[in-house]
């Protein structure tokens, strides 16, 4: 059998990381990038043992463990500092990984260096637009200058917004869940946090949950944020004009400040617009399928089962689509792929499932008293 040739389209966090899983399995592989330089939200995500292990098989996690913040717990107190809850989001001793939050393009700047050291193509300014055709041995696809390419197999790793998902499913938009998360990041010394008190902490108060988390690698710099109940989602515009107004967003941050202790009083006294930010969560419904019948299109992570960043395990979720399916195309010659891909969803949605839960529950627990009875409410209605 020939080798495997496989195409990327995406170069986030799933299809950098596809890469360097595909290329320890001696499969060749190429990622075609929309945007000149890979895409930064911005921003620091958390990643746990799950998908650290993970990034340690792949040589990633001894490149960044020492560019983010370590820690074990995150803390859900009361106003006035009694610990509700220890959510233990690490532990050496237990899973043998303490958590890291990293700053999203630190870790991407990391990933770019290994592809470059491994010899692995990115070509950007590609943007995918459809597969033309499919047979039982290859794909073609188009991009948008016209140009078309083919390959054993086409994987889309091209976020929330996939257009090769488009390919599975012509007319499926993921759905805004009601929710957005106003954060914005300040110097820790701002909040003068008294001694000996745990960060990171979800601050819980009848008015809803405060959340200060850690970043950069020495932790002198802080997330702080709020989730915001809102009843309709806007259009790309809508949300361009909703982030847009700064001070509406500093408002919201400040509100209900005075009924929080003083160290969220300090972190919401002085916020930089520039260091503002609004994330509307939106959802994938859950897939029958994340493979062509022919099973030569995959989708995986945000393009197969976008998840709110609720529980902090979106890219966690995706590093663990990755790593099994790169494992089980490096198999290709000894099992039947049909059979490996239909368990390696079903394996993996069932997890996404669970994540799911977790998720709803944070969410929940985030929010005002008053609408956490709402949401308990909807919850039971439907
Ligand atoms: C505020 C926030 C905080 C988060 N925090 C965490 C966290 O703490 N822990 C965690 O695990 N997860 C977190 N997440 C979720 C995580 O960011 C996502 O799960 C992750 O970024 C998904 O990666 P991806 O590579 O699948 O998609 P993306 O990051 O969306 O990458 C898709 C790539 O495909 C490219 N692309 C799109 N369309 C095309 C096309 N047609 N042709 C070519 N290229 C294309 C895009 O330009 C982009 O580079 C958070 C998300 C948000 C919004």
């Amino acid at each position: 059998m020939a080798p495997l040739n496989i195409a990327i389209i995406g170069s986030g966090l799933s299809g950098l990381s596809l890469a360097l899983a595909l290329h320890q399995q001696n499969i060749l592989c190429t990622i075609y990038e929309s945007r000149p330089a890979p895409l930064n939200i911005g921003g620091a995500v958390m990643l746990s043992p799950n998908a650290l292990k993970i990034l340690d098989a792949l040589g990633i996690y001894e490149r960044v463990r020492s560019k983010g913040y370590n820690f074990e717990t995150l803390e859900y107190k009361n106003g006035s500092g009694k610990l509700l809850e220890v959510y233990e989001f690490g532990s050496k001793e237990k899973y043998g990984y303490e958590a890291l939050r990293i700053y999203r393009t630190v870790f991407i700047d990391e990933l770019l260096a290994m592809l470059k050291e491994k010899d692995i193509t990115i070509v950007f300014g590609k943007k995918f637009t459809k597969v033309v055709a499919e047979t039982e041995k290859d794909v073609t696809w188009e991009f948008q200058d016209g140009s078309t390419q083919t390959a054993d197999i086409l994987v889309g790793a091209d976020g929330i917004h996939s257009r090769v998902r488009r390919y599975l499913y012509p007319d499926l938009v993921p759905a805004f869940i009601g929710m957005a998360g106003v954060t914005a990041a300040v110097p820790t010394k701002q909040l003068k946090i008294p001694t000996g008190y745990h960060i990171p902490v979800t601050i819980m108060t009848p008015n809803g949950g405060f959340v200060i988390a850690p970043q950069e690698v020495d932790g002198s710099e802080v997330l702080i944020g709020k989730q915001k109940r809102m009843g309709e989602g806007f259009d790309r515009a809508g949300w361009d004009r909703y982030m847009a107004d700064k001070d509406a967003l500093v408002e919201f941050l400040q509100e209900g400040a005075s009924g929080f202790p003083e160290m969220v009083q300090n972190a919401v006294s002085h916020i930089p617009h520039d260091k503002i930010n609004v994330w509307p969560f939106y959802a994938v419904p859950t897939l029958e399928n994340w493979a062509s019948e022919k099973r030569r299109v995959i989708i995986l992570g945000d393009a197969a089962h976008a998840i709110p960043p609720s529980a902090g395990q979106g890219i966690n979720q995706a590093f663990e689509d990755v790593y099994m399916f790169a494992l089980l195309l490096g198999q290709a010659e000894k099992v039947e792929m049909q059979d490996a891909l239909s368990f390696w969803q079903d394996y993996r949605q069932k997890r996404i499932t669970k994540v799911m839960w977790l998720n709803k529950q944070t969410d929940l627990r985030r929010m005002p008293k008053e609408a956490q009875s709402r949401g308990r409410l909807s919850k039971r209605l439907s």
